[in-house]
């Protein structure tokens, strides 16, 4: 049986990213350091944080609180959509913040760039080709070990990937999957092109309607785990990273009791075959369309 607390995906690049971390999205400033200060503590190895979210500097404060060593953790921050033609700065400006020389995975967060002085417009004259083209300039200067993407479809890998100036493939998608934002089609296209995916908003995010789910419930019973549980193995069953969050230390704990059992493939494909959809983050509030529903 898979240890997998300390189990890791190889990137393209040949770096090993933490099977399991800690995501850190609404997160409260006052409440991200003592729940990363947990989460390290237990074992994780794994952060998962943004410039939009507002606290990367309480973040980087939880990890030096932990006093694990910087080179033991993996930290992912993203790239803000109002800083997609300044790359350089939102690294620096990441990388102030959390308090360290380096990250071991930047993304661009969203494949829409906008226009700093009016959040409704999509910047002109740019795209989030051309902010990959900067993006590419990174890993050279040892401030990014690995690059990726995050919230890009299918239609929005296309474009990227057969651009002739893309010349370094991302080494990860980080995009939403549970049992009702499955995403088969868009899973299996970034494995075939090497793209690995970490799967967000894996217990369904903020009061997550798959708690209710009768049949999530049944399996959890006779396993006797919890639902959030077994819903972080399936998402590890399926090849994909997961960054649940929580600020609640009992929870972070929980999480992450994930050696030594597994799903069976029936139980795996029962979820992967629930018949509700729902989806946490939509594109409505973005200047363009970054969804086209080419992803299930
Ligand atoms: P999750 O699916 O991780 O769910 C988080 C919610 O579940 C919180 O309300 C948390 O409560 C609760 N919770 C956690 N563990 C348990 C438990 N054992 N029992 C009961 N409730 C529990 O949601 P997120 O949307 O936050 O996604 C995870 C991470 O993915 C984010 O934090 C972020 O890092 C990343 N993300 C990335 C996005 C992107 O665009 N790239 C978009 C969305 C998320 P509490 O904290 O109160 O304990």
């Amino acid at each position: 049986m898979a240890q997998h607390t300390k189990s890791t995906y190889t990137l393209n690049t040949g770096a090993k990213i933490p099977a399991i971390g800690l995501g850190t999205w609404q997160s409260k400033p006052s409440e991200v350091r003592e729940a990363v200060k947990v989460a390290l503590q237990r074992g994780y190895r794994h952060i998962d944080t943004a410039l939009a979210y507002g606290n990367e500097e309480e973040v980087g404060q939880g990890i030096r609180d932990s006093g694990v060593p910087r080179e033991e953790i993996w930290i992912t921050t993203k790239l803000d959509n109002p800083w997609h033609h300044r790359v350089e700065d939102g690294v620096t400006s990441s990388l102030r913040s959390l308090g360290v020389d380096y990250v071991d995975l930047y993304l661009i967060h969203w494949p829409s760039s906008t226009d700093p002085n009016d959040l409704k417009k999509h910047l002109p004259d740019w795209n989030f080709v051309k902010t990959w083209q900067e993006m590419q300039k990174l890993p050279v200067s040892g401030r990014v070990k690995n690059i990726g993407v995050s919230n890009f479809g299918i239609r929005n890998l296309e474009i990227l990937l057969n651009d002739p100036s893309c010349k370094i493939v991302p080494a990860v998608n980080q995009i939403e999957l549970h049992p009702n934002c499955p995403s088969p089609k868009l899973l299996g296209y970034c494995k075939a092109k090497g793209i690995h995916c970490t799967a967000y908003s894996c217990l369904g995010s903020t009061d997550s309607p798959l708690y209710r789910d009768e049949a999530l419930l049944k399996i959890a019973k006779a396993k006797g785990k919890t639902p959030q549980q077994v819903l972080l193995m399936w998402g590890l069953q399926r090849g994909t990273s997961v960054i649940p969050k929580s600020v609640t230390a009992s929870r972070i704990e929980k999480n992450f009791e994930l050696d030594g059992w597994e799903l069976t493939p029936e139980e795996v494909q029962k979820l992967s075959s629930l018949p509700d959809r729902f989806k946490v983050c939509r594109d409505a509030w973005l200047p363009i369309k970054v969804f086209f529903g080419d992803d299930e």
